[in-house]
């Protein structure tokens, strides 16, 4: 992946736009999702939630991705803000309930794919990177166990934040 165009800093609000326009064109997240690197959970208008698939280290992570191209919060309308966040809040509560983590970690970087995301993912004192967030220096070697059962059960709680947010 190239580096892509970045957004000079502007003030005219006609810049927009385009800035828009050319992010989308480059945006892996504007694209068809990579069924080898996610599974889709759930779809609505506004977001869809996907279980990342091609990370080993740690198998239960979900991601909540805002449709069109958007790159921060602040991009939204209070109203989508308030359902992208509710969506975050399901999927943390159903892992939460079906997978009982000793920590949720919640993350909306988007330094690499400005496209609004926020990952879900369930962390456990043992798993490879423990106290470090995912993408921080790995801090032992070896999937524990709970980590490797834990793989069986993934679709089912796949399942389960599918029937959270489909009920209202
Ligand atoms: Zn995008």
């Amino acid at each position: 992946m190239t580096g892509g165009p970045v957004a000079s800093v502007s003030t005219e609000p006609a810049a927009a736009p385009d800035r828009l326009a050319a992010a989308r064109g480059d945006c892996p997240l504007c694209g068809a999702d990579d069924h080898k690197a996610v599974h889709l959970v759930a779809r609505s208008r506004d977001w869809r939630v996907v279980r990342v698939l091609d990370n080993p280290d740690h198998p239960a992570f979900w991601r909540v991705i805002w449709n069109d191209h958007a790159a921060e919060m602040t991009d939204l309308e209070p109203h989508q803000r308030s359902a992208l966040m509710q969506t975050v809040c399901k999927v943390e509560a159903v892992v939460r309930r079906e997978l009982q983590p000793f920590k949720v970690n919640l993350a909306s970087l988007g330094n690499v794919v400005p496209h609004l995301h926020w990952h879900v993912v369930a962390r456990w004192q043992d798993d490879p990177h423990f106290p470090q967030p995912i993408w921080g220096t790995r801090q032992r070697d070896g999937v524990p166990a709970h980590l490797m059962r834990l793989e069986v059960g993934l679709p089912h709680v796949d399942r389960a934040i599918q029937a959270e947010l489909m009920s209202r």
